[in-house]
């Protein structure tokens, strides 16, 4: 069963096809700069060079067009037509309290999704136009829409209210909602399946540190806490985001750097976080490269990014009454072994030890970094968000 993944944004689509349930991908892609002058469908079919075909793509639905063509072409395609693609799964970034699972699509699903754009207008409009796309084509294959907050939906009250007035929450819907669910669930669950374990008796703790960053507590398969909150700007530092601030700083700082709400906004998401700390880059291969240089704020950026994650996995422990394993993943989590040592430095009274030279060896790959002695069982554990989409959108559709 060939699954088509579909993630849109408002310019780019990115694209995954997979063989269910094989877990096989066949071929990957995107289409970069929708609408705008320079488009270009970059494709992948497993195994082969990349195909890079520029043209003008002026909408979600042309740009849907093309990557169908790439995959049914004579030369670099790998399906023989579109019969052939059983399902497509969608992200979509916010459910609200509407969704707490994956849904097949409907016209009903769609309106709720619409409803949840409020609270997330920057993507959820753009999941949208990807969904009207995919079914403007491919009218009669089942779509799955699968949500980032989804899998947080599990949180009891006392962890997603905010100590604001009630009203904010049943008025404006004003809660810690979380995202990235898809990438906490999908490692919590493959890691349960590596070890052999039931995830029902487990207390994990998933630390997603990509572009942006989050941990969740997963306990017994259950989201109860995350870093993420309202909006993906709260949590632990991250690139270019600050996290956790005082909100007093809003005001504060308008005045003192003339700034508009809406240029504060866009600072606070853009030039705060380890970029704004370092002032070298959000990214942390530069980072490191100029603190090993000497650079005393790419030091403290690394510090306080460190720091802040510490103090949440200890939280994380207190909050689930305990720990049994620690799980790294995306870009940073798989990549950076000083990151994943120092994030942990200190949690020998919870029962962490890391075995150094197997932390230094995991790169990429799935692998135990703690100590045969270590209570707490610590893994690097790559994500994969369109696998884990193809998953859900099999489960609803074979
Ligand atoms: P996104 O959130 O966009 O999916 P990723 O999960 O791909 O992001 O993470 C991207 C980030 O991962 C980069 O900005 C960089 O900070 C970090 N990263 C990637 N490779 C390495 C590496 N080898 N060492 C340290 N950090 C890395």
């Amino acid at each position: 069963m060939k699954i088509l993944v579909i993630n849109a944004g408002s310019s780019s689509i990115k694209y995954k096809m997979i063989e269910m349930i094989e877990r096989k991908v066949i071929a990957k892609g995107s289409v970069e700069r929708i609408g705008i002058k320079g488009a270009a469908l970059m494709h992948s079919p497993a195994g082969q060079p990349e195909v890079t075909i520029e043209k003008p793509i002026d909408n979600h639905k042309e740009a849907i067009q093309e990557v169908l063509h790439a995959l049914t072409d004579k030369t670099h395609g790998i399906i023989k037509s579109m019969d052939e693609i059983s399902a497509v799964g969608h992200r979509v970034v916010h459910g609200a309290e509407m969704f707490t699972d994956s849904v097949l699509i409907d016209e009903k699903v769609i309106e709720a999704i619409k409803e949840c754009s409020e609270l997330a207008p920057l993507h959820n409009p753009a999941n949208l136009m990807g969904i009207e796309a995919c079914r403007g084509i491919m009218p009669s294959v089942p779509m799955v829409a699968v949500f980032d907050t989804a899998f947080h939906q599990t949180m009891k009250r006392h962890a997603y209210l905010y100590g604001l007035s009630y009203e904010a929450y049943t008025k404006y819907r004003v809660r810690r909602y979380g995202f990235h669910g898809t990438s906490h669930k999908y490692i919590a669950n493959r890691y349960a399946e590596i070890v052999g374990k039931d995830i029902k008796d487990l207390k994990i703790i998933t630390c997603h540190l990509g572009n942006g960053s989050s941990l969740a507590a997963v306990d017994g398969g259950r989201s109860v806490d995350t870093t993420m909150g309202f909006t993906p700007l709260e949590g632990i530092v991250m690139g270019t985001r600050s996290g956790d601030i005082d909100p007093a700083i809003v005001p504060y700082l308008m005045d003192k750097m003339n700034m508009s709400l809406e240029e504060t906004i866009s600072y606070l998401n853009k030039d705060c976080g380890v970029y704004g700390l370092s002032g070298v880059s959000s990214d942390f291969r530069d980072i490191q490269k100029a603190r090993r240089e000497g650079n005393e704020r790419a030091a403290a950026a690394l510090e306080v990014f460190c720091y802040r994650m510490r103090k949440f996995i200890g939280a994380y422990a207190a909050a689930m009454g305990g720990v049994d394993t620690i799980l790294f993943t995306a870009g940073i989590g798989e990549n950076d072994h000083l990151i994943r040592e120092w994030s942990v430095e200190g949690l020998g009274f919870l029962g962490v030890e890391i075995d150094d030279e197997a932390n230094q060896k995991a790169y990429r790959n799935e692998m135990r970094i703690s100590s045969a002695q270590s209570k707490v069982d610590v893994w690097c554990l790559p994500t994969d968000e369109e696998m884990a989409i193809a998953k859900e959108t099999y489960a609803l559709c074979r």
